[in-house]
């Protein structure tokens, strides 16, 4: 059986700890192979090689860091077949959207090809007499990547092509669920001509993430996953003195007014709350119709196409979506679906009970739609990372901006509506990180950021794009007199560029 280990040194590497976990297929839930995990000593070493790497790579021109970006973009490329198969037999999405995540990953390396232009800094001539001041951007150091299940190639590809193009060393800790694809990347980059050290994988669990968030040596952490254990990163690793940022769970409302045109809505709907899964960070899981016959036609334009959805393996070219993660996943989706029931949700769609021949032991789960659910049932609140949408019926515009904006997560939402007066309004209202107007996942492309607000997000930056150079780099303002013979005499007090 096949056991994933680290790497390091632009070499596979199996450490020296004996703990393993399980990589379950979840088509099947049968185990497909085992994945090493670190342990101090093992993420100790691969800290020292990372450090050993930094001050030549800190030092390599910008623009010869971007050629390796070019390269590697070339690579991704060439392999995106190969690696959307090994990330799909892991995590059991479908061929098409494994590529998908994949594209949106190579366009971060794009835009880090074009780093130079990004590090270029600022200079003002004569702040004062014969005094300029200018300011660069340089590299913060070792910089740590703990990354979740649900997009093992794309998450990752939101940080490491940034960090390294802004010339620090990286280390990653993928999700343990799906940790192969990222093994097959690092080839890759190793192939681009990324120098020993500069991209590492480290392999684990609690154990492994503990020891990068106190190692002393590693100066910024990245994070996505769920709230609970981004909180938790957030603390430890900023009480450590480092500079974290962790992007976290979600609950994305899609408002649909009273105007919206009906089928652009469902066909929206049925990709943003059950493509994937619904195990998507920017997924829709609430829609909100604005008025009781808004909500009738929805939910009558859903329902059919919600139950003629394709649940298949990825193996079937025909599979519109495929299995959840695990069989964790699947008790805890089945468990939101009891409770919403208990509360007096209308299931109109229950996607529970499916069994696919061949693949008894997968967890599938058909698409579920709840309605008439009320912003205190459980299945409102909590992200439920499953295909299940709720449906919360709006009493009016402001009832549903106001839902959007108390709801504890911020990450991403949506209006549907012909009316420019209403979407205006409710993209600067909205107290939510990334807004869509008629477009349901309004993920940002490359060269902007992604990142939520509230308990989306701890910390102060986003990710990828020009936020994502601030977060990998330090400041640093430099103030010169040239000639420096010019005598001033002692200056007492604060002087300003208008007293010279
Ligand atoms: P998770 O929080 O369980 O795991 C994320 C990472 O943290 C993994 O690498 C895991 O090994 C590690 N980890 C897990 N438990 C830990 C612990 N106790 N101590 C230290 N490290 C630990 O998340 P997941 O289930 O892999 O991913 C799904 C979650 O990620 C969802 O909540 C989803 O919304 C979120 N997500 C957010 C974004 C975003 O950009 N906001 C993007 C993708 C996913």
């Amino acid at each position: 059986m096949n056991t994933v280990g680290h790497f390091h040194s632009n070499k596979p590497w199996s450490g020296t700890a004996t703990r393993t976990s399980d990589i379950v297929n979840p088509s099947t839930g049968e185990v497909s192979g085992k994945v090493t995990l670190a342990s101090k000593d093992d993420v100790d070493t691969i800290v020292e090689i990372a450090a050993k790497a930094l001050p030549g790579w800190a030092a390599t021109p910008p623009a010869k860091r971007a050629a390796v970006m070019f390269d590697f973009r070339d690579l991704l490329k060439k392999n995106i077949k190969e690696l959307a198969t090994l990330l799909s037999a892991e995590h059991g999405k479908t061929l098409p959207d494994a590529m998908g995540e994949i594209a949106r990953g190579i366009e971060v390396v794009e835009f880090a090809s074009s780093i130079p232009q990004a590090l270029k800094g600022e200079y003002s001539e004569q702040v004062g007499s014969n005094v300029d001041s200018f300011s660069v951007r340089q590299p913060v150091g070792v910089v740590a990547g703990i990354t979740p299940f649900n997009f093992p190639a794309m998450v990752p590809l939101w940080m490491y092509p940034v960090a390294i193009a802004c010339g620090n060393t990286f280390i990653l800790k993928p999700s343990e669920k799906d940790p192969s694809v990222v093994l097959r990347v690092a080839e890759l980059l190793a192939e681009a001509g990324l120098p020993e050290g500069v991209f590492n994988v480290v392999n684990g669990d609690k154990e492994a993430v503990d020891a990068l968030l106190d190692h002393p040596k590693v100066e910024a952490v990245s994070f996505v996953g769920s709230t609970a254990i981004g909180e938790y990163i957030y603390k430890r690793g900023t009480s450590n003195g480092k500079r974290v940022q962790a992007l976290c769970g979600a609950k994305n409302h899609m408002v649909i007014m009273p105007d919206a045109d009906m089928d652009q809505v469902t066909d929206a709907l049925i990709g943003s709350a059950y493509g994937s899964a619904g195990e998507r960070c920017m997924a829709i899981s609430v829609a909100v119709p604005i008025g009781e016959d808004t909500a009738d036609r929805l939910i009558e334009s859903l329902a059919p196409r919600i139950r003629a959805l394709k649940v298949a393996p990825y193996t079937d070219s025909t599979s519109e979506l495929g299995p959840v993660i695990s069989k964790q996943s699947f008790d805890k989706i089945h468990d939101y679906i009891d409770q919403g029931l208990e509360k007096g949700a209308n299931l109109v769609v229950d996607g529970r009970g499916l069994k696919l021949q061949g693949y008894e032991g997968g967890y599938f789960i058909g698409g579920c739609l709840f309605d008439n659910v009320t912003t205190d049932m459980s299945i409102y609140q909590e992200e439920i990372f499953g295909p299940v949408l709720s449906v919360v019926r709006g009493k009016s515009y402001d009832d549903a901006v106001n839902m959007v904006n108390d709801h504890e997560y911020g990450n991403g939402t949506a209006i549907f509506t012909r009316d420019g007066d209403a979407a205006r309004d409710f993209w600067s209202r909205a107290r939510i990180g990334m807004v869509g107007i008629n477009v349901p996942i309004p993920v940002p492309v490359a060269y902007h950021s992604f990142g939520g607000w509230k308990r989306s997000l701890f910390g102060d930056h986003h990710i990828h794009g020009m936020e994502g150079v601030r977060f990998y780099t330090r400041l640093k303002t430099m103030t010169t007199r040239w000639p420096s013979g010019i005598r001033t005499g002692a200056e007492f007090n604060f002087t300003s560029g208008k007293d010279a």
